[in-house]
């Protein structure tokens, strides 16, 4: 725990691959992200290590719907009854009915991954769902938090700054950090491109708004405490400087499907391999597995825009 802080492994996938947060004030709380149901009682394991009920949770706040993020939010409400959801104004409608959601997600990984990483996802009723405008705070006993639109990486999110800790948490707008990949010589930060939203300037725009927080540390869902912000911002607008390059050769390319796919996969898997070693990283068969989910992803999602912006797909 740090500043009323606790970074939760959601278990996800692999250790520390995906976080929740809990903040703390008085004998209130909140949460930030929840992963999944499957996760939920780790959620609640680290509450009461904190020495608080669940009647006690005022918020649960999710960055963005993206099922690693909030998938889990309809079994915490269920849990923590007097919690209030606070979202996106874009990701508000998707939490009460989750069923558009879900087919995207299900058409994305198969039904099989889906019910195996998700299962069932339930809707949150409207009267506990409150959308924050861009800019909007709200108090949590003492503390104040600040929300931050912040699309590029999906439309539907939303960065929240913490006065009380001078720390932001970033959702997936701040970059991806998780801790086995910062054992080089350097922190190694990428961006997450992944379908469907995936908006170059404004992944730019949001990173200053991030860092213009003058916070000393953020929270990026995956994974955990990053310091030196304005480092990783300068990371993070150089790698999406190398994104742009090629979303704009697969645009070029005039190829579609999985031909497409193929080709928006190479060079982001060299993307890979080159800060890696750049850092003194070897890029291991077993490090090759470990980022494929996400290197296929974000191949996924140039691929996506590629598509939307040659007005092949709406
Ligand atoms: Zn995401």
């Amino acid at each position: 725990m740090s500043g009323g802080v606790v970074t939760i492994d959601c278990g996800y996938l692999h250790p520390e691959f995906a976080a929740a947060y809990l903040i703390t004030e008085g004998d209130r709380a909140a949460f930030i992200d929840n992963n999944t149901r499957f996760a939920v009682p780790r959620l609640l394991d680290a509450l009461a290590g904190a020495g608080r009920k669940p009647e006690k949770v005022e918020y649960i706040i999710v960055t963005h719907v993206h099922l690693d993020h909030a998938g889990g939010t309809a079994e915490l409400a269920r849990l923590c009854p007097n919690a209030i959801v606070l979202a996106h104004p874009r990701a508000a409608r998707h939490i009460i009915d989750p069923s558009r959601l879900v087919a995207g997600s299900r058409a994305v990984y198969g039904d099989e991954t889906f019910a195996r990483r998700y299962g069932d996802i339930e809707p949150v009723d409207a009267t506990r769902v409150r959308s924050m405008d861009d800019g909007a705070e709200i108090a949590l006993g003492a503390r104040t938090l600040r929300f931050i639109h912040t699309a590029g990486h999906a439309k539907h999110h939303m960065c929240i700054y913490d006065a009380g800790s001078n720390a932001v948490f970033t959702g997936d707008a701040f970059g991806l950090a998780y801790p086995v990949l910062q054992t080089g010589n350097e922190p190694f930060v990428f961006p997450s491109t992944s379908p469907s939203d995936f908006d170059p300037a404004e992944a730019r725009d949001s990173i200053e708004r991030i860092a213009g927080t003058g916070a000393s540390v953020a929270y990026p869902t995956h994974y955990g405490a990053v310091p030196h912000v304005a480092r990783v911002r300068d990371m993070m607008l150089r790698s999406l400087d190398v994104m742009e390059v090629m979303l704009a050769e697969a645009i070029a390319s005039g190829l579609d499907d999985d031909e497409l796919e193929r080709f928006c996969y190479r060079p982001m898997e060299r993307f890979f391999r080159t800060e890696l070693e750049r850092r003194g990283i070897v890029f291991s068969q077993s490090m090759q597995e470990y980022l494929a989910d996400d290197i296929a992803l974000n191949a996924q999602g140039i691929a996506v825009v590629a598509l939307r912006l040659r007005g092949v797909i709406l």
